[in-house]
């Protein structure tokens, strides 16, 4: 059974809503009911729960801030954070699934597409009849996309897309894909590719020891025709795909709370129950310092990522604070399945137990959506206005 219950050790709770709690508890019985039973075997087989798709939408993953009249929940940023947490308490390759929806296939079809666009897609997408991926790494261009390959000429009636993704999320699985292309004057647009184009295809991407529970894969375009309606017409350049990693990234920061959580209360519970030298290694002080340590950053982390919710629901935060949260939580997650692993000694390494394969899980956060480096370099350029990428 999945005996999680949420550390809240400043009642951070009185600063969320009813709306926000009734979302958050939603979704987080939601994950004890249909996620925590099935997620250990999935992981192990490295099989993406399909299973699990309809439920996900019901309880508003796919499209959480989208407006209802698009199929999506409608909901704040507030509450897209907890579910994006709660998610990631059972699993982060799941929470990648629904992030993955939502804030890079869902975001960019709303914010960048025609009306045509939103009313063929959204609805599908919200209600996950239709899977999306984005593809914006390549082989050759992962932190600096900008110096991406894939490119489409104008043929006239239609483009002619040539290049390839990979690490994209959902791949194999996606009906349609949002994919970040050059044109040929070199400026980056979003294209709408969909399952069952001529030269489109989406091998899987096999032996991952981290996120095994989410699908991850190739996006192969061989002279694809792609209707021009496909086009996002609202935005182009780098800025078009980096917006959409925002929204995905404040997603993360919340996730990464959601797998840190899990980790903490798993170890105290064990510390408290397991004994050695005829006491519980809680009453150990070397115990007692990783649990505390633990707390207190999940604790500061919570504080941390809720203020830039508030940010976010007046439209002011900025890429750059959504770095700092993004970076410093999934590293508060990741130092805290670590530890957590040792407090629970051999078992920790077990299947019987989710810190082990958070611990897994984060290795990828760490990366994705913007590295551990990139991230700081974001905040080093936005208090020093000098640029180290360049
Ligand atoms: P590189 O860019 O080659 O970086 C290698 C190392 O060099 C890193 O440590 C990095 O921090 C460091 N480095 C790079 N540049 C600098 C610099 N200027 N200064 C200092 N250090 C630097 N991408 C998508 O488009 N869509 C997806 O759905 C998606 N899903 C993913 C799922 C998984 C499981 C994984 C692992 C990745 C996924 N990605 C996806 C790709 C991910 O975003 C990239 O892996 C990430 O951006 C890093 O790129 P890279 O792996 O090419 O590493």
């Amino acid at each position: 059974p999945d005996l999680f219950q949420a550390p809240d050790y400043y009642q951070a709770d009185d600063l969320l809503t009813d709306e926000h709690k009734l979302v958050r508890d939603t979704a987080r019985e939601w994950v004890k009911k249909n996620l925590s039973p099935i997620i250990e075997e999935t992981a192990q087989n490295a099989t993406f729960p399909t299973q699990l798709v309809s439920g996900l939408a019901e309880v508003g993953a796919f499209g959480s801030y989208i407006p209802e009249e698009y199929g999506g929940a409608g909901l704040d940023q507030i509450s897209y954070g907890l579910i994006m947490q709660e998610l990631e308490r059972g699993d982060s390759g799941i929470r990648s699934t629904a992030s993955v929806q939502s804030s890079l296939v869902m975001g960019p079809i709303f914010n960048y597409g025609t009306e045509a666009q939103r009313q063929k897609y959204l609805p599908k997408l919200a209600s996950g009849e239709w899977m999306g991926s984005f593809g914006l790494t390549e082989p050759n261009h992962g932190s600096n996309p900008g110096g991406m390959e894939t490119k489409f000429k104008d043929m006239g009636d239609h483009y002619l897309l040539n290049g390839a993704k990979m690490w994209i999320s959902n791949a194999p699985i996606c009906d349609v894909a949002v994919v970040w292309a050059k044109n040929e004057e070199g400026r980056i647009h979003g294209l709408i590719v969909e399952r069952g184009m001529e030269g489109f295809s989406t091998p899987e991407t096999h032996n991952k020891w981290s996120l095994r529970a989410s699908i991850t894969g190739e996006l192969i375009f061989d002279n694809v025709k792609v209707p021009k309606e496909n086009l996002l017409p609202n935005k182009s350049g780098l800025g078009a795909p980096l917006l959409c990693l925002d929204s995905a990234r404040y997603g993360i920061a919340w996730g990464a709370i959601g797998a840190a959580m899990d980790c903490y209360d798993t170890a105290l519970r064990y510390a408290k129950e397991r004994t050695q030298f005829g006491k519980p290694i809680g009453q150990f002080q070397l115990q007692q310092k990783k649990l505390a340590e633990m707390i207190t950053e999940i604790t500061k982390a919570q504080l941390l990522t809720w203020r830039l919710g508030v940010l976010k629901n007046e439209g002011r935060a900025t890429s750059a604070q959504i770095s700092m949260a993004k970076r410093n939580n999934v590293e508060m997650a990741l130092q805290i399945a670590r530890e957590a692993r040792q407090v629970l000694g051999a078992m920790g390494i077990s299947g019987e137990y989710s810190i082990m394969r958070h611990s897994m899980n984060l290795e990828s956060v760490i990366t994705y959506e913007g590295t551990h480096d990139v991230h700081l370099l974001i905040t080093g350029l936005d208090i020093t206005g000098l640029n180290a990428f360049k």
